[in-house]
């Protein structure tokens, strides 16, 4: 059995290290061992991220690609990385984690970590929301900023031009660190930055990466899904089973 949950997971083990206040008490729940011994099956756990980088790879818009950088923009900013089908997990199943990367133009802005300045403060939902409040004085959800976006508002839409700028300048120099295939753009809040982003990411590309595409992830919200399928296949085949 596989499971892509919030959270950041031991890899190992299968426990959550760390969760955020919306997930009270979820830090350090067994979630391996403990759905192991309901169902009797052996279960591997990983972040929801990596698990929807994994299907993307597997059967989504990274198919045969091997190498990606998935990033996620919902109410936060989280990223993955696949390297050779895999999911990269770091030392503590926190690797890919691009949100807290410094930001140009968000020294000011508090990121969902308690710091200042971090990527996720601008290129996120609860950044464009606090964006755009501060220009309009509206309170607005990030959802409420992309509506508005499309629907023509000029101050959403400079709001979610800066973020898809911001982001698309953060990801060229991320290629140029991790040489993936190609960079997917995921999450409720990515079809709304990807022009932006775009735009900014091939103008800032190093010449030698200028090929790697930036692309809208195709899998939604079955890609964690997806991936959390594959993880488990993979296990069973590592494990010398057979898979259905
Ligand atoms: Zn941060």
């Amino acid at each position: 059995m596989g499971v892509g949950t919030a959270g950041t997971v031991d890899p190992t083990r299968g426990v959550i290290r760390y969760a955020t206040d919306s997930l009270p008490g979820w830090a350090g729940t067994p979630v391996a061992d403990a759905l192991a011994a309901r169902l009797g099956r052996p279960v591997r756990v990983t972040n929801d991220v990596s698990a929807a980088a994994l299907g993307e790879s597997w059967a989504g818009a990274g198919r045969g690609r091997g190498h990606l950088l998935l990033v996620a923009v919902g109410t936060g900013l989280a990223g993955a990385v696949v390297r050779q089908g895999r999911v990269e997990t770091g030392a503590r199943g926190a690797a890919g984690q691009l949100g807290h990367l410094p930001a140009p133009g968000a020294d000011r802005l508090r990121c969902g970590c308690g710091r200042y300045g971090h990527l996720e403060a601008i290129a996120s939902g609860t950044g464009l929301a606090a964006a755009y409040t501060a220009v309009t004085g509206t309170p607005v959800t990030g959802r409420g900023v992309a509506e508005r976006a499309t629907a023509g508002d000029p101050a959403a839409r400079r709001v979610v031009d800066r973020a898809g700028a911001v982001l698309g300048a953060s990801l060229a120099g991320l290629v140029a660190l991790l040489d993936p295939a190609v960079v997917l753009l995921a999450g409720g809040a990515g079809d709304t930055l990807l022009p932006a982003a775009s735009a900014a990411y091939h103008a800032e590309l190093p010449a030698g990466w200028a090929d790697v595409p930036l692309l809208p992830a195709a899998l939604g919200a079955d890609a964690a899904l997806v991936g959390a399928a594959r993880l488990a296949a993979t296990t069973i085949d590592e494990n010398g089973g057979t898979r259905a």
